[in-house]
């Protein structure tokens, strides 16, 4: 009997997905036996037209990581779409938005004017920027367009499956795949990790004040950071109530807080409003109910970059999308 087809693609993201397929180790082996890789760029040679050759639905399972910020993403993204069974966002900036998704506080112009002309690496008297077309005598040279705003994949095309995770954990990549095979799917649409928030799983969660008050928010590098201690007990932010687990609490054990990029539990809209509410309510000094609009001004500057911290995996799956430009 033929073997299901499978297909990983890559589109803005920095590659820690593929190595966790790589990090599956002899796992690997069980599903190279299992299926039959029909495109897979970063290690295979296959090319978009042996994609374009299989019929649509084909392949029974596309896994997607990365944003969609190309025209050549959002191409490649359409066709496999077309030729698959069920495709799987795979990890944070395919679910969420992820890192490259933060690109969306700037417009297309700031990146280019930043990246191609002000970064002191850079050295570009004459300030040219990439083109979509370039005449160089020969024939024409071609770029796919750089959109404006990032997107999810499932702004972009109808996705069946969410993977998330920075990058997503072996197990969690193994259970899915071992259950795509199996046929022991849950219904369409879920994520594919439990429905908890990290701080039911978090082994300083025991540890953790009944009723937590910050009266000093500091940075990781701030403070000696106790391994035992739940992070926001000593100021520091942590959004391990309003993010998902499954994750094992990586950073958490490496006493590290959770950054957030497991996104957020299910029904859950925004989950950087999430954040925001959740250390809104814990903002206070001690035995003081009511703080002076002075006191909470001087707690709310001490956040260093906000946007940045509430919404680092999930801006363009928010609310706001992206930031409004003139
Ligand atoms: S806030 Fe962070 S450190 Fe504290 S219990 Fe929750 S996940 Fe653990
Ligand atoms: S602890 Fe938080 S940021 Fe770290 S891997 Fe888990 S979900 Fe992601």
């Amino acid at each position: 009997m033929a073997k299901p087809k499978v297909a990983f693609y890559w589109c803005a993201s920095c590659g820690g997905c593929e190595e966790t397929v790589v990090d599956l180790n002899e796992d690997i082996l069980k599903v190279t036996d299992a299926v039959d890789i029909v495109l897979w760029p970063v290690a295979l040679d296959f090319k978009k037209k042996d994609v374009e050759a299989l019929s649509d639905g084909e392949i029974a399972v596309s896994f997607i990581n990365g944003a969609v910020r190309l025209e050549e993403q959002e191409e490649m993204a359409e066709l496999l779409r077309k030729k698959s069974g069920l495709v799987v966002a795979f990890g944070a900036c395919a679910h969420l938005g992820g890192i490259p998704g933060l690109g969306n506080f700037c417009t297309r112009e700031t990146i280019f004017q930043r990246a191609y002309k002000e970064v002191p690496s850079v050295e570009n008297p004459e300030g040219t920027l990439p083109q979509e077309k370039t005449e160089i005598g020969i024939g024409e040279l071609t770029l796919p367009e750089f959109y404006d705003t990032v997107k999810t994949l499932d702004q972009t095309i109808p996705v069946d499956y969410y993977l998330p995770g920075c990058p997503p954990p072996p197990d969690l990549v193994m259970n899915a795949i071992n259950a795509i095979l199996a046929g022991k799917l849950p219904e369409k649409g879920a994520v594919l990790a439990p429905n908890k928030a990290q701080c039911d799983t978090c082994p300083r969660a025991e540890k953790k004040p009944e009723k937590l008050s910050i009266k000093e928010i500091k940075r990781p590098y701030e403070v000696k950071l106790d391994p035992e201690k739940c992070f926001l007990e000593q100021g520091v932010i942590c959004l391990g109530p309003a993010t998902r687990s499954g994750c094992g609490e990586t950073c958490i054990r490496a006493n590290m807080p959770c950054r957030g990029c497991f996104g957020p539990v299910d029904g859950v809209l925004d989950q950087g409003a999430r954040s925001l509410s959740m250390l809104a309510s814990i903002l206070g000094l001690e035995g003081e109910e009511n703080m002076t609009e002075e006191a909470v001004q001087r707690l709310v500057e001490q956040i260093a970059d906000p946007a940045g911290t509430f919404y680092r995996f999930s801006l363009p799956a928010s609310l706001l999308r992206r930031k409004r430009m003139e």
